[in-house]
């Protein structure tokens, strides 16, 4: 028995990067997964058809998650189709980097919307679902950006930050209910969003960090598997961060 079968799972940005590894980490401890993309369906299917490989179930939907209605209809469809929602990963994510004297309200509210009222979209209709069967695991993924703060990053910093607080709220008001929430702060993980970054500003990231090189995506993926697995750990942040930043 491989140790999540039977349970569904919805990542959020699931198509890509980390929300792929995760997508496939899941599945390949039996769970059956929702990737959720907002445009990349070649990226979305083309996880769906690893997945499959392996054995287990998976289907891709499309939802712009930093939208209410849009979330909604993508979860209730969820719901409907499986009838319960035992792992929910709120992964997706985009940066939107600028000094503050530059950054537009656009771009401030872009990246909150995405970043942090994403987290609250999906939860709002989840949670009750997971409230009643008595089970579920959510996992916010947050990131050292929302603890230690970036340059360019208020914006990115100020959601991942948000998340965070979020997490251990709602572990509080969840935790007599069989459903427990927990953050994972990655450090620099090797996805196309760092590759966006100048060569120059991701050798200087990566001389501070003290193992001297990037996480992976699957590195991550694990992580999440393990607070899947966890029955006591709530309202917690894991860091995977090489010892960039220690709490
Ligand atoms: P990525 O490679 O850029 O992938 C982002 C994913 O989010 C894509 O699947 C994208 O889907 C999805 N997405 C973006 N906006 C969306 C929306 N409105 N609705 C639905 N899906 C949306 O990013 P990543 O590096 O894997 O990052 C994943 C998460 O980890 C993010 O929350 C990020 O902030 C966090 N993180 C990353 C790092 C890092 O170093 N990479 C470090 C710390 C934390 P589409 O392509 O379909 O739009």
């Amino acid at each position: 028995m491989k140790r999540l079968e039977g349970k569904i799972a919805v990542v959020t940005g699931g198509s890509r990067g980390i929300g792929a590894s995760i997508a496939k980490e899941l599945g390949r401890e039996g769970a059956t997964v929702v990737i959720n993309y907002n445009h990349s369906h070649e990226h979305a299917q083309k996880v769906v058809e690893q997945i499959t490989a392996m054995g287990s179930s998976a289907i891709a939907l499309q939802a712009d998650i930093s939208e209410a209605e849009a979330t909604k209809i993508f979860i209730e469809k969820v719901l409907e189709k499986y009838g319960r929602l035992d792992i929910l990963v709120n992964n997706a994510g985009i940066t939107r980097d600028k000094t503050f004297k530059k950054m537009s309200f656009e771009e401030w509210h872009k990246v909150i919307d995405t970043n942090l009222s994403s987290a609250f979209n999906t939860c709002k209709i989840a949670l009750p679902a997971m409230l009643e069967q008595k089970y579920g695991r959510i996992i916010n993924i947050s990131s050292v950006i929302g603890q230690s703060g970036g340059f360019g990053q208020s914006n990115y910093a100020a959601a991942k930050a948000g998340l965070i607080g979020f997490t251990k709220s709602l572990a509080l008001e969840t935790a007599r209910g069989g459903v427990t929430v927990n953050a994972i702060c990655p450090g620099f993980i090797a996805t196309e969003m760092v590759a966006e970054m100048p060569d120059t500003v991701l050798e200087a990231i990566v001389a501070q960090i003290p193992m001297k090189r990037l996480g992976k995506p699957e590195e991550i993926a694990r992580a999440v598997v393990y607070v899947c697995e966890s029955e006591y750990m709530t309202g917690e942040c894991l860091n995977l961060n090489g010892g960039l930043y220690m709490q």
